[in-house]
């Protein structure tokens, strides 16, 4: 764009996490295809986040597009209300088909945000005829599920600032991230504050969520799956709902489909989103057990009380099922672990430099944790620099790479991460 629009962009638009009277740089994008963004002056860049985690197919991708036009010469957009179509449909079919079996109806929704909105008034609903005192949930420290006020109040209290909107945030229960890792042998005693609290809060707690085996935006995190198995036994115990947020790990980013089925488990509730459309457009989904909706139908206001306007809007629901029919076809499970292997022979190493504090691979997640908080524009222009777009935050720097991704784009992404490194840059 010529140099007054960019301006414009600079001094009106808001960009996420950042200041509008002393932002951060930006760059601009212009096109993309495969791992590849292409920037204003040319550049190309290997993309190492897939555009916050949504773009598992990579960008421009044939199949997608082909289901993105071929949808909006019929109709883009349609109320859902005493409508229905043929995408909405199908894609409810293909998400019960692939969720943990008891996942059985579901709920569109607009952004993941709004899925957990939802998860969450599910939970209170179904208990609202039932047990009065139910209403609370139960979340891990550190944990991320969305900037709307449901989904902060059950995000981490400091991650997500609660203190600013103390007075009208909603005030759950935390409990520490599970201190057993995965990979580690389990320890029992990573679910004792787990069973502590619903020992003696269970009749004001609703629903136990959180986000499956990988804790994402909240700082990265890979903890035991058993601790899932436990949630799931103490909640059927209890008579505690649980809700997995499954909008970052679903669709086989973790090596599984959805992260629930490291642990085997089915929960009450599912939230999926970010890849669900290959991160083409913005759609989520909430998923249920029979248990649940008939809770809710056969309680007193008798219908779920959410209804977004562009609920199972066409346009996504057909890049959202060629996206899942594109994943099925493309032996991800393979794709993935062979991904996971090349991120672990290229970062692991990097542990050995004294800026490092940890390195850990899971599936296509690659993250090497510095010792010390990072300095986000300085990395940044490194990076592009480099070639590669990795966009670090705290003390985080992370890839989460599109399926599509070559062995050599990936070294070319470690390759820009030691460089910074090397230079002492964080
Ligand atoms: C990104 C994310 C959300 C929020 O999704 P939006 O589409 O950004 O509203 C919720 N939960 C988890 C685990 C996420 O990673």
């Amino acid at each position: 764009m010529d140099s007054e629009l960019t301006r414009f962009d600079l001094e009106h638009v808001w960009h996420p996490y950042t200041s509008l009277t002393d932002p951060l740089p930006t760059y601009e994008v212009v096109s993309a295809h495969d791992c590849t963004l292409v920037l204003d002056d040319g550049r190309e860049l290997t993309d190492g986040m897939s555009s916050w985690w949504a773009c598992i197919h990579g960008y421009n991708v044939k199949e997608l597009n082909e289901a993105a036009k071929g949808q909006l010469d019929r109709v883009s957009h349609v109320m859902f209300g005493g409508i229905r179509h043929e995408g909405a449909a199908m894609l409810a079919k293909k998400l019960v088909e692939l969720t943990p079996a008891g996942l059985d109806y579901v709920f569109f929704a607009d952004s993941g945000s709004v899925a957990v909105e939802v998860s969450l008034k599910m939970a209170l609903q179904y208990y609202s005829d039932r047990v009065k005192t139910k209403t609370k949930f139960l979340a891990l420290r550190k944990g991320y599920h969305g900037d709307t006020f449901g989904a902060m109040s059950v995000t981490d209290p400091e991650g997500s600032m609660h203190s600013i909107y103390r007075d009208f945030l909603s005030q759950n229960y935390f409990i520490d991230q599970p201190a057993c890792r995965f990979g580690d042998p389990w320890d029992p005693d990573s679910a004792d504050q787990l069973y502590e609290m619903l020992r003696d809060h269970h009749e004001e707690i609703a629903a136990v969520i959180l986000e499956p085996v990988v804790q994402g935006a909240g700082g990265m995190y890979f903890y035991h799956p058993e601790f899932l198995r436990r949630v799931r036994a103490y909640c059927s115990h209890f008579d505690v709902l649980f809700i997995a947020d499954e909008i970052a790990t679903g669709f086989g980013r973790t090596g599984k489909m959805f992260a629930c089925n490291w642990a085997g488990v089915t929960p009450d509730i599912m939230a999926v989103g970010k890849a669900l459309t290959g991160g083409y457009m913005t759609m989520s989904a909430v998923l249920c057990s029979k248990k649940i909706m008939e809770g809710i139908c056969n309680g007193s206001a008798g219908v779920l009380m959410h209804g977004p306007t562009f609920m199972a809007n066409p346009l996504a629901a057909r890049v959202a099922c060629a996206s899942v029919d594109r994943l099925l076809a493309m032996n991800w499970r393979e794709t993935v672990h062979h991904i996971e292997t090349v991120l672990k022979d290229k970062l692991l190493p990097l542990a050995r430099y004294d800026s490092v504090a940890d390195v850990r691979v899971l599936g296509t997640i690659g993250v090497v944790e510095t010792r010390n908080p990072v300095d986000m524009a300085v990395l940044q222009k490194s990076f592009v620099d480099d070639g590669v777009w990795i966009r670090p935050f705290g003390r985080l720097i992370y890839v989460m790479v599109p399926y599509i991704i070559s062995d050599g784009e990936i070294a070319k992404l470690a390759a820009a991460v030691e460089h910074v490194l090397q230079r002492n840059l964080v």
